[in-house]
């Protein structure tokens, strides 16, 4: 019988050795997941077919959340719309804002686009600035730095394990940076417009120049006023391309495509949100499509 109980207890140990890592959004998940090995289990929270601003807040997400021993999340107000709530019910003290295992990993990133001064007047959903992110490569790497701190603070025993990821990860991925830097060195036509503001951070890191949105401001429906705005301003400056993220309506895309002769792209916003598995994947889909 003792036997038996120890036997349980053991199992039930080994069956919660690893750190539970909730994140808000796919990418940061397979970075955590890089650097946490076998070490963690990450949930990711929003799915990434959806508008990452209004992830739908399921009852199935608090218990998630409940569980977890760390909380990642992109910040810089993209979650503002649908977390909160959600980290209240879960009533979970390890994981709020402010404690040991929350972290906010906009706050290891240069945010572009901050307004002078914070207002979500007209609906604005960017009040804080741009907090599309990890659009660009080269977040990863303070990404997973920040993650492999943050992992070291919380189960300091797998320390050295969390570090060596962190460099094996790192090295892999100036490679891949490497790579796609000479990929998009070889784009031609560098003008664009696009729905939302989500590639900015892309388009920004490799010298696109962006014509206007679809959307008169973040997170607001297009009008037929800025439509026609924007389409003889395209007309006039020889706008070819329009990227569509896939969860918004494709109509508007199709109709200023229609009237300025220019293609519409579908362009990935999040690991997952168009099939890709890996990172490398992710970033390559959006390189493919934006550089033609
Ligand atoms: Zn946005």
């Amino acid at each position: 019988m003792r036997r038996i109980i120890l036997l349980t207890v053991l199992l039930t140990n080994l069956a919660f050795a690893s750190v539970k890592v909730d994140t808000t959004y796919s990418t940061a998940g397979a970075v955590a997941q890089k650097i946490g090995g076998d070490l963690v289990h990450v949930t990711v929270l929003g799915s990434p077919k959806y508008d990452p601003h209004f992830i739908v807040p399921k009852p199935s997400l608090i218990s998630k959340l409940r569980r977890a021993d760390l909380l990642i999340i992109n910040g810089g107000g993209l979650e503002l719309g649908w977390l909160p709530p959600l980290l209240r019910a879960a009533n979970n003290a390890k994981i709020q804002n402010g404690a040991k295992g929350f972290l906010d990993m906009s706050h290891f990133v240069h945010m572009i686009d901050v307004p002078a001064s914070i207002s979500r007047a007209f609906g604005d959903v960017h009040a804080q600035g741009n907090p599309h992110y990890t659009t660009d490569p080269y977040v990863i790497v303070p990404m997973a730095k920040a993650i492999a701190q943050k992992l070291s603070q919380i189960d300091p025993q797998h320390q050295k394990s969390y570090e060596a990821n962190l460099k094996k990860f790192t090295n892999e991925w100036q490679t891949y940076l490497n790579k796609l830097d000479a990929k998009m060195l070889t784009c031609k036509d560098k003008k664009v417009v696009q729905y939302h503001e989500l590639f900015n951070y892309f388009l920004k890191r490799y010298n696109y120049k962006i014509y206007g949105t679809i959307e008169p401001l973040p997170g607001i429906a297009p009008s037929s006023k800025h439509t026609i705005e924007l389409i003889n301003i395209m007309r006039e400056n020889g706008v070819k391309k329009i990227l569509q993220d896939v969860y918004h309506e494709r109509k508007t895309a199709q109709f200023i495509a229609a009237k300025t002769g220019a293609k519409v792209l579908i362009i990935p916003h999040d690991l997952g949100a168009d099939g890709s598995k890996t990172l490398q994947e992710f970033y390559n889909k959006i390189a493919n499509r934006i550089c033609q």
